[in-house]
């Protein structure tokens, strides 16, 4: 089987090294004609981790990134709602590490230029139509400046993404994404190590919240590469989006000025912080509803173009990895093609499709909305004693319920 993959970020080049692994010929056409070191933080959880490692690639990450070792959500008063160990101190055999996409993006971009043969990956090559004839697919690839170009294989992947063109040919009628209504502006710059220097720390519900984490090594010893983002509610779920999501808006701080100070964040001034940051970006945060089936004969859609999902749970870039990983062995064992791209789907569509659901209501995140709901008309909006307020059982269910449901409960990740 030769498979062609529309898109090479991290789902579409993850998939070329798992097809790879498994003996499985592919050629991947990416859109840019130029990758740039665009975008911030991302969160890889040990589901991530683990497929990583399968594909030897966890030590580059593990150099590049910052292993975490405990996550803190608070109320925006900074009342703490949640603190827990997470990768190795929780007991996982593999740790979890933040970093820059674009760090890790270059990771799958050297594996793939070391690991699969001269010209696997194409630059400068838009997917622009697919024809099935019969015994496989003919995609036609559209460089910038106009002129196409056409490749043939049994079977096309769409990994190209939020806005992708392969899911639109195959649902010609869906329209744009979905804005959340809910704007996402996110920053990265050297600031000075909190705590022990590997800590996520989350702060407010889903319509105001600020999180922050390191992602990398700083300038000095005492600082690190510092990763930030602030969500704040500016409309209902479904309205018009206020412009394209796209990863190079730039964003001005005077914005966030007022919305800052709503926030009590003990360790850290998270206003100089967004003063100091030389360039952030704003994103209106958008998905888009699920989908009953990505596949129509011998094309389906993998990653972000299959669905696209808020960050909250951070499983976006995790999600399109265990399809990856999901789709390599499946065409590695062999069969029919349109019906081994059924099966991929039958393994990865209803468990996606509840991760995108979950997220909806801020996955794990949700456990903090639970808590300002319940202490909205209290003096200050404090509490004193948590227990009340929410026992541990019922935040216990949200936060590892979501961890059970999108696959990285300790005796899920192997
Ligand atoms: C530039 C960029 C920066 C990002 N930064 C962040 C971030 O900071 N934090 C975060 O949480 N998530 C970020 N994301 C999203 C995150 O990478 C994804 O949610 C997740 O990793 C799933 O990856 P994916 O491969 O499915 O989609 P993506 O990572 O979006 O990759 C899709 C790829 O397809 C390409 N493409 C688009 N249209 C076509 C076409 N017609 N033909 C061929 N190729 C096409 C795109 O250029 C891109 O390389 C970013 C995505 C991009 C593209």
């Amino acid at each position: 089987m030769k498979v062609i993959i529309a898109g090479g970020g991290i789902g579409g080049l993850t998939a070329a090294l798992y097809l790879h692994k498994h003996g499985v010929p592919c050629q991947v056409f990416e859109k840019v004609p130029k990758i740039q070191h665009l975008g911030v933080g991302i969160t890889m959880l040990p589901h991530a981790i683990s497929a990583m490692n399968e594909l030897g690639l966890m030590e580059p990450l593990d150099a590049l990134g910052v292993r975490t070792d405990r996550m803190i959500f608070r109320t925006r008063g900074g009342q703490e709602v949640w603190n827990a160990p997470r990768g190795l101190a929780a007991g996982y055999d593999v740790p979890q590490i933040t970093a820059h996409r674009a760090d890790i993006h270059q990771v799958l971009l050297d594996a793939v230029a070391e690991r699969l043969p001269d010209g696997t990956l194409t630059l400068d090559a838009a997917f622009d139509a697919v024809e099935e004839t019969g015994d496989g697919v003919r995609v036609t690839l559209r460089r910038a400046d106009g002129s196409t170009f056409t490749a043939e294989g049994d079977v096309l992947i769409g990994a190209d993404g939020i806005h992708s063109a392969v899911r639109r040919h195959l649902n010609p009628d869906e329209g744009a994404p979905r804005w959340s209504g809910l704007m996402l502006w996110r920053g990265s710059l050297d600031w000075p190590k909190v705590l022990d220097g590997h800590t996520i720390i989350n702060s407010g519900g889903i319509d105001r919240k600020f999180i922050f984490y390191p992602i990398g090594p700083g300038k000095t010893p005492e600082t690190q590469l510092m990763n930030w983002a602030c969500v704040v509610r500016q409309a209902e779920p479904g309205a018009p989006t206020p412009g394209r999501e796209s990863w190079n808006s730039e964003a001005k701080a005077e914005a966030l000025h007022p919305i800052l100070k709503d926030f009590t964040v003990p360790e850290t001034d998270i206003r100089a912080m967004v003063d100091a940051t030389p360039v952030f970006w704003d994103f209106p945060m958008c998905d888009r509803d699920p989908l009953d089936s990505w596949t129509r004969g011998r094309i389906t859609l993998l990653g972000d173009a299959a669905h696209p999902m808020y960050p909250f749970g951070a499983n976006g870039s995790a999600q399109a990895i265990l399809d990856a990983r999901a789709l390599g062995r499946l065409c590695g064992a062999g069969g029919d093609p349109a019906e081994v791209l059924k099966a991929y789907e039958a393994e990865r569509l209803g468990p996606v499709n509840e991760v995108v659901a979950g997220n909806r209501t801020g996955g794990p995140e949700r456990v903090i909305d639970e808590v300002e709901t319940r202490i909205a008309d209290l003096p200050g909006q404090r509490f004193d004693d948590l227990e009340q307020i929410l026992p541990f059982e019922a935040r216990d269910a949200i936060v590892n319920g979501y961890t059970k449901m999108a696959g990285f409960a300790t005796e899920q990740v192997s």
